[in-house]
């Protein structure tokens, strides 16, 4: 009997009546319902899956199988589609039926390095043991807050420089919104001179791209490809073609984009812009850090703001991140933005060629974007001259730690670790010594205090087991632990690890367990290293044996 014959013979076994109503957990009609209202009368799109869960998290402090089982309804999804996205983010509370529902009140308590050396342990273990019984206490990767650690998150309301008694004060008070920005910059923000030009036909593409050439900007984010080299490979590609926007700086240690869009929003807007006209893209995505929900409300009143000016834009979306660091890789964030649980794409063919909703791709980060309308008024000649050690541009430097006063410090790219803490940073707080640095945030690898004077630049540490990366630079002190440190970062990455690739799932993890306890087995964990780094598929894999590898190499006294 056929396939055709079998279905005639029993036609109920054959006929689709529509799996979701057929198979799976059935959800109920209250549930129905409440994903009816989430999705506010439209038709659902699968490429706000995402969103559609940030609305359900946001109304009801978590998601309920009964949801999931709802949304797959409406979306004619499978649960499985939706349960994979959802579990994925650290900030969307999945809960089984037989689990209660997260209490109203969640508090994260920041335990990534700058954090923990400013005293995030002993904060949660006295938060866990203070807050009433109806909040959550959670430990939380870094909420790009490192300059004011320890941080901590009650709601979705960052307290700095935290204390149990200000995090008390909040939720007594049920201080759980975002605090608005207090837009405080001593630069006076764009007001998109340099977008007008373009668009009034003042200057050509070639020339605007043969500009960022010649001053030698490269994306800022982590991987320094140079700009103008990145816009001519996508504008090789047909249209339609799309500007993409990663403002989900997740390396902790970094917050220099933050720091950007809180005070010179509209200059990134306009880099954007400029580089959307250039590509002749329609449309730009931007994707935020879940953890600046302050930053949503200005990009939206900036952006409507933009729209009711008259000019001709793209059309400009954004889109919530939610807790997950492996977005910051491009291609996982392209796959966030479609819904997707958000795994690195193998290259290539790279985003480029076929990117966002398979377009060709321009990504590029905040701090990139915003140095495009600089360059455009002053020149590359400006730019390039900014650089020190033979490095070219000014850099914009996250720096946390033992240091009197962190920030984010613009400084000549190039510059040494020591000239940053001397002549930026107030030198080291007050009873510590210089001891160690990571020059490129967890995944940088980590530099004893004798090498402070190798120029913080792309190119520059890689000799030494290290890189830049977002240049987010953590200063350690001879008070602290260096192994706790190295262990606290391999922690965050076996964490973070999107378990795709098994030399990272289980490599992280591995390494994690290697360096816990007695004397590291440093030839077993030379040869983890190689694997994980041969043989993952994205940066995070990749970069995260530098934790140990440079331990070994410098401190091999803390490995024993
Ligand atoms: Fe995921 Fe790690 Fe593999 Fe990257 S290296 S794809 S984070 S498992």
């Amino acid at each position: 009997m056929n396939l055709e014959q079998k279905t005639a013979a029993h036609p109920g076994k054959r006929r689709r009546k529509g799996r979701h109503a057929e198979r799976g957990r059935q959800p109920t009609a209250q549930a129905l319902r409440e994903i009816a209202a989430v999705l506010d009368g439209a038709a659902p799109d699968r490429h706000l899956l995402l969103e559609y869960l940030h609305r359900i998290q946001d109304r009801y402090s978590g998601i309920s199988a009964q949801h999931i089982a709802a949304l797959a309804h409406h979306m004619r999804l499978s649960m499985a589609e939706i349960y994979e996205v959802a579990s994925f983010y650290a900030h969307l509370d999945v809960h089984r039926e037989d689990e209660e529902a997260p209490p109203p009140i969640t508090v994260r308590v920041c335990d990534s390095l700058s954090c923990q050396l400013a005293g995030a342990e002993a904060l949660f273990f006295d938060l866990s043991q203070t807050t009433p019984a109806d909040v959550r206490v959670v430990r939380a990767p870094c909420m790009g807050r490192c300059d004011a650690a320890p941080v901590a998150e009650v709601g979705r309301n960052h307290i700095v420089r935290a204390t149990s008694q200000a995090v008390g004060a909040a939720i007594a008070a049920s201080e759980t919104a975002p605090a608005s920005v207090a837009r405080a910059s001593t630069q006076p923000d764009s007001d998109y001179g340099m977008y007008d030009d373009c668009m009034a036909g003042k200057r050509s593409a070639a020339k605007v791209i043969e500009t960022l050439d010649s001053a030698g900007l490269r994306g800022l984010g982590g991987a320094g490809f140079p700009a103008a080299r990145k816009w001519r490979f996508v504008l090789a590609e047909p249209k339609p073609r799309i500007l993409a926007v990663n403002a989900d700086e997740g390396e902790p240690g970094t917050f220099k984009d933050r720091h950007y869009l809180e005070t010179e929003p509209r200059r990134v807007l306009e880099g954007a812009l400029i580089a959307a006209w250039a590509i002749e893209a329609q449309d730009i995505y931007i994707y935020l850090r879940d953890e600046y929900p302050c930053l949503l409300e200005v990009l939206h009143h900036e952006i409507a703001t933009l729209q009711a000016s008259g000019r001709s834009l793209p059309r400009i979306t954004v889109r919530r991140g939610a807790g997950a660091y492996i977005c910051g890789e491009e291609s996982a964030m392209l796959e966030s933005i479609e819904g997707n649980r958000p795994l690195p794409r193998h290259r290539p063919p790279f985003p480029a060629q076929v990117g966002l909703f398979g377009r060709p791709t321009l990504a590029h980060n905040v701090e990139t974007l915003y140095w495009i309308p600089h360059i455009l008024e002053k020149g590359a000649a400006w730019f390039a001259g900014q650089g020190t050690n033979g490095c070219v541009g000014p850099r914009s430097y996250s720096v946390s730690g033992r240091v009197r006063l962190p920030g984010v410090k613009l400084a000549p790219a190039g510059i040494t670790v020591r000239a940053l803490i001397e002549e930026h940073c107030g030198g080291m707080q007050d009873g510590h010594t210089f001891a160690a640095y990571l020059p490129g945030g967890a995944s940088g690898g980590i530099l004893p205090a004798r090498l402070c004077d190798i120029p913080l630049d792309f190119g520059q540490l890689e000799p030494h087991g290290a890189f830049i990366g977002s240049a987010a630079v953590i200063v350690l002190s001879d008070k602290d632990d260096m192994r706790a440190a190295a262990l606290n970062l391999m922690r965050f990455f076996a964490d973070e690890s999107c378990g795709q690739c098994t030399p990272c799932r289980v490599g992280t993890e591995k390494a994690g367990a290697l360096m816990k306890d007695g004397p590291w087995d440093a030839s077993l964990l030379s040869d983890l290293g190689h694997v994980m780094r041969d043989a993952s598929i994205c940066g995070l894999g990749q970069a995260a044996p530098n934790v140990f590898e440079t331990l070994m190499r410098y401190f091999p006294e803390s490995t024993r």
